[in-house]
């Protein structure tokens, strides 16, 4: 919460002294336009880009509200996405957009601790995701053909990262003739390593 001096507040990152229009309420029990949260707005948005660097948004505000002490509620997070995502180009700033809907929210939270997700849960239904959006199976399957149900992952990895390697730096685009013979010859390369392994693959 920032610090109040003669109807000015002090935000706790940048140092600026600015009115109570520069900071957002803070959420602590229940709402008060009163009390702010410790970092002005745009501090609270440079956070988020800082986290949103190398976390997913979800975590990256997550990681945010942690700082400012206030509680993540999933049901608020859902909401403010998805009203984020019908204004798609007039976007209220995330932080803001989400104290102001958990304010509203009929249920009453006392802190940051109060979250109902943690940020492990976050990031490991994110790495979940990016494995299943790099690797479609049905499309694999159409793409390489049908593996053993004990190798397809490992043959569909290799085929994908080899075939990469052999035309990303391949000049203009390629058509679907060339296309399979590389294919070809990235199954040929997984076919020799298997066979080097004294894997028995026909
Ligand atoms: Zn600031």
């Amino acid at each position: 919460m920032a610090e109040v001096t003669n109807g000015k507040y002090v935000c706790e990152l940048c140092g600026q002294k600015r009115n109570s229009s520069f900071f957002y309420p803070y959420y602590g029990g229940q709402y008060s336009d009163k009390t702010k949260v410790r970092y002005c707005k745009d501090c609270c948005s440079k956070r988020l880009v800082h986290y949103k660097g190398f976390l997913n948004e979800q975590a990256a505000l997550w990681m945010v509200l942690s700082e400012l002490g206030i509680p993540f509620i999933k049901a608020v997070y859902r909401q403010v996405t998805d009203e984020q995502e019908i204004k798609r180009n007039n976007k209220p700033e995330f932080v803001g957009h989400y104290i102001k809907r958990l304010s509203e929210y009929p249920k009453i939270y006392s802190g940051f601790w109060d979250s109902d997700i943690g940020l492990n849960e976050i990031l490991e239904k994110q790495s979940q995701d990016d494995e299943n959006s790099e690797m479609d199976l049905e499309e694999m399957k159409e793409i390489w053909g049908k593996y053993p149900d004990d190798e397809y992952a490992e043959a569909y990895i290799f085929l994908q990262k080899t075939f990469k390697e052999y035309t990303e730096e391949l000049p203009g685009d390629m058509d679907a003739n060339l296309t399979n013979r590389y294919r070809d010859l990235c199954k040929a390369e997984y076919r020799k390593r298997k066979a080097d392994e004294g894997g028995d693959i026909s």
